[in-house]
């Protein structure tokens, strides 16, 4: 969309003291050029892939190659979308200090340090390109990094990191007062438990099991044939549901599985635990297709370079963290405190009309790589939304 904004305004609009991030941002730099480059000159990867892929077939006037080359002016207009994502002018956002540099608080660097100190890390290894394309973009205004005093990551960290200390601290269950738990930011408890739903649905993070999945279960027990009925293996009757899982509390049964035996053997063995020296691994399958919220399909954060997707990278980077922490390994006397958190994330995520999902699929703690699954069915539920066969029962000794 820059782009386009950019050629109208070009063609349409005289030039103007225009600072770095402002809207029309393209106007402090020159563009018209008449070369042609091609991709073996910029190590960048996404510029390099840019011009790979967007270029026709010329030659490059950096190596005379007959090769696939693009417009000089499309390989600035990426360098000049990195820039306007990782800097902006310090007259906007700085305040005056007689003793820095260039009289603002904070880092602040002209153009001619941004380029050859290569802050983009642009890679570029010819020196004619390099030297052109300073040429072209050199200008008189001063930068400053957007981020340095804290990114939206950091904010949204510091959201998720509130919501936990309220719940887990002062107020379990009406913590959506808001004028009460907002903090010094003003943010609320509720507001990062909608940035995760806003996030699933941009993100499109909700995927269908197919119907028959082959789903994994296991318990650990006393006596050798004590496992040996469907109820004796589906989600714990409500009657028994008094321990805390990461995804449930005490009381609300739910149905922890995933599609590898390994993986659900490794779950809920405790190979310590002596009092119990049996488990038993069976395979239920979902009668009919679920959604499922899939944790572990977070998109890989675009390139600063790219208009289209630059804009995400901090919410996936709040995303991964997130994730990586309600994933982590908790030992079993801090669990009853620990999984509050997911626990409310996992209800929320649970009887949220805008998801209309039947469970959730998540990093194991004891692998990253591996993938739960929590399905909301409570005991009854599983034994009537869930085929088995007492075939698949197979009991072993730790
Ligand atoms: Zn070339």
């Amino acid at each position: 969309m820059y782009i386009w904004v950019l050629c109208v305004i070009r063609k349409t609009m005289p030039k103007r003291n225009i600072k770095p991030g402002d809207d029309v941002y393209f106007e402090l730099y020159d563009l018209n050029t008449s070369e042609f480059v091609c991709s073996q000159h910029i190590k960048n990867d996404y510029i390099k892939s840019f011009i790979q892929t967007k270029g026709t077939r010329g030659k490059c006037d950096y190596c005379d190659k007959k090769i696939n080359v693009i417009e000089l002016y499309k390989v600035l207009e990426l360098i000049i979308t990195g820039i306007d994502y990782l800097y902006e002018d310090p007259a906007n956002s700085r305040y005056l200090n007689k003793e820095g540099r260039h009289g603002f608080d904070g880092n602040t660097f002209d153009f001619y340090d941004l380029w050859y100190e290569d802050y983009l890390d642009l890679r570029i290894e010819n020196t004619r390109l390099f030297e052109d394309i300073y040429k072209y973009l050199k200008n008189d205004s001063l930068y400053c990094y957007i981020n340095e005093y804290g990114s939206e990551t950091d904010f949204l960290n510091d959201s998720w990191n509130h919501f936990k200390r309220i719940v887990k601290y002062k107020a379990r269950f009406v913590f959506h007062f808001n004028n009460v738990f907002s903090n010094h930011n003003l943010v609320d408890p509720i507001s990062i438990l909608d940035k995760v739903q806003n996030s699933i649905i941009k993100f499109n993070l909700i995927t269908e099991l197919k119907e028959n999945s082959v789903l994994y279960r296991c318990r650990q027990h006393i006596t050798k044939n004590e496992v040996n009925l469907a109820k004796h293996l589906a989600s714990t009757p409500l009657t028994l549901a008094k321990t805390n899982g990461r995804m449930n509390p005490a009381g609300i049964s739910m149905f922890y599985c995933s599609k590898s035996k390994d993986l659900t053997i490794k779950e809920v063995v405790d190979t310590n635990d002596k009092s119990k020296p049996f488990y038993t691994t069976g395979i239920f399958r979902n009668k009919e297709k679920l959604n499922l919220v899939d944790l572990t399909n977070i998109p890989i954060p675009g390139s600063i370079f790219d208009s289209a997707r630059n804009i995400d990278i901090e919410t996936i980077a709040f995303l991964n963290g997130f994730i990586e922490d309600i994933t982590k390994p908790i030992n079993s006397t801090d669990s009853i405190i620990e999984y509050i958190p997911t626990q409310i994330v996992t209800e929320y995520i649970r009887f949220n009309p805008n998801l209309n999902v039947d469970g959730i699929i998540y990093p194991s703690s004891k692998n990253k790589r591996l993938k739960n699954i929590v399905i909301f069915y409570d005991h009854d539920e599983s034994l009537k939304k869930l085929s088995f066969r007492k075939s698949s029962l197979k009991t072993e000794s730790i």
